[in-house]
């Protein structure tokens, strides 16, 4: 028995009664963790090993009803406030320091209506899940490329993946949320109720609230789709994407072909000379028949002589999680972005330097590929304004120890610093770093509405640990 000591909202240290803290447990479906709980080191681990913060408090949320007395709790209190939905965020926003973390994590429900074509999402619950359920009945939204990713997160940045040029998306592919404000409310929005909220939260991250329900709209998708990885040898790489350019713009909105230069893991159909070297590899999809698919995608397997293709009809969610291993969590991550129009011919020569000098065999820049549907939106119609953004870099800094965070760190900066003259200065907000201040660029033109609505649906900026939107005044 004792007080505890947790942060507020300013930062300050203050202390909590034990008879506080045992009320809020007992007006909890789910449970509370203190630092000294069995499971608390669990509960405040996250995808990226870089990210070391200990709440205050962790509240383990059973429902909507425990997300209100959290709520209630941290404003009534002046604490400082963080959400975790699938806790990946490579910035390590599900977590704060001292504070009350609101962990949706065991929420990961997902209710599919096959006739309507929707699915009602809890906000716990992974790509993977989603994936799993609405394949059941042939239907899909459109979300990331790896399994273990959280809808919330995703889906509040905005959201691309594999089927976004055909969808748009992920946010394109929203119907509606709950969601308990600042004020410890529960509402609904979407193009009906609190319209101006529902354009908020499709993009706007976590500024706006904590959604306790995701609706989208799914479509036909599989389960079977095309799809599987293209290597070529890296002293290519140039010339590669010099051609790969008509090729990716060829493509029907079914089709994507993204780029990846890293050292060859150690696939099975790789000769094991490969393995550990440099390469590019094309990472392609289509959602088209079989048939259509082969000859949609002819134009980008003629690109080249490859060292090894595995290309093919497999389940989507199969291709879903294909990228898993690759991006299992625990290790430490840094990433830096930009978004591109066109990749021009010195941004091409500037990638192929830069991952002639990947730090770690963990290490990679990928470029995706969006366009399609994703681009068909206005930039004003939702929060995420980058309908112009045509490919994403990110640089994937990835590596194991501690003793190689300042050779890692300086690699993605390079490469980020470097390429910049060749970006739209557009950041993708879910890709943004710990250490960035880039709001203004994630959210463009959009950014004084949604400071204006900050105003209005939280004031006092209770949820402030995300890519922070400032209170207009
Ligand atoms: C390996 C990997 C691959 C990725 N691939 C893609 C990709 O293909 N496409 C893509 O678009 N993005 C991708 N991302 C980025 C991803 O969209 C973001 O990391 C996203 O923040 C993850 O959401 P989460 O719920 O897992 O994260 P969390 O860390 O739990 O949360 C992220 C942010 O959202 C807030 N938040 C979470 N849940 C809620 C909620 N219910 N209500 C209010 N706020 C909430 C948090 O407070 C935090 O600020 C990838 C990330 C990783 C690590």
């Amino acid at each position: 028995m004792g007080d505890f000591t947790v942060r507020t909202a300013d930062r300050r240290d203050t202390t909590l009664t034990q008879q506080a803290v045992d009320d809020l447990g007992a007006r909890l479906r789910g449970t509370l963790l203190t630092p000294q709980s069995d499971g608390y080191e669990q509960a405040r681990a996250i995808w990226n090993a870089m990210i070391d913060r200990r709440p205050g408090l962790i509240v383990r949320c059973a429902g909507a009803a425990d997300v209100m007395q959290a709520v209630r709790f941290a404003r009534e209190n002046g604490l400082l406030v963080s959400v975790r939905g699938g806790g990946h965020n490579i910035a390590g926003n599900a977590l704060c320091d001292g504070g009350v973390l609101i962990d949706l994590s065991p929420l990961r429900y997902v209710h599919v209506d096959p006739m309507g074509r929707t699915a009602r999402v809890a906000p716990g619950a992974t790509l993977g899940d989603l994936d799993r359920e609405t394949q059941a009945f042939g239907l899909a939204v459109p979300t990331g490329i790896n399994s273990t990713t959280g809808i919330a997160g995703l889906t509040l940045g905005g959201g691309f993946g594999w089927l976004t040029r055909k969808y748009g998306l992920t946010v394109d592919n929203l119907l509606g949320v709950d969601m308990v404000t600042a004020d410890g409310q529960f509402l609904r929005a979407s193009a009906d109720e609190n319209a101006d909220l529902f354009w908020a939260v499709r993009g706007g991250g976590g500024n706006f609230g904590v959604v306790t329900s995701f609706t989208f709209r799914l479509h036909p998708v599989g389960p079977m789709v095309t799809a599987g990885l293209i290597v070529h040898p890296f002293d290519k790489a140039g010339d590669l994407m010099r051609r790969y350019r008509a090729a990716a713009a060829a493509l029907p909105d079914e089709a994507a072909c993204w780029i990846v230069l890293r050292k060859a893991p150690p696939l099975p159909f790789l000769p094991a000379e490969v393995h550990g070297k440099e390469v590019m590899v094309l990472a392609v999809f289509c959602a088209l028949d079989e048939a259509a698919a082969a000859k949609a995608l002819e134009p980008v397997r003629a690109l080249g002589q490859p060292i090894g293709e595995h290309l093919g009809p497999m389940p989507y969610a199969a291709w879903q999680a294909a990228f898993d291993p690759l991006l299992a969590p625990g290790a430490r991550n840094y990433w830096k972005s930009h978004n591109f129009t066109r990749i021009d011919d010195g941004l091409i020569d500037l990638l192929v330097a830069e991952a002639g000098k990947l730090p770690s065999p963990h290490c990679e820049i990928f470029v995706g590929q969006l366009g399609g549907a994703a681009n068909r939106v206005p930039a004003d119609a939702t929060a995420y304004p980058h309908r112009d953004a045509d490919f994403v870099m990110n640089v994937h800094s990835r590596w194991e120890t501690a003793a190689e965070d300042t050779p890692c760190v300086r690699w993605a900066r390079d490469v980020f610093d470097r390429t910049a003259s060749y970006a739209t200065g557009g950041v993708y907000v879910n890709f943004v770093t710990d250490d960035e201040q880039r709001v203004q660029a994630a959210y463009g033109a959009n950014y004084d509405r949604l400071r204006a609505l900050k105003q209005r649906y939280d004031p006092g900026n209770l949820f402030c640990v995300n890519q922070n939107i400032a209170p207009a005044g």
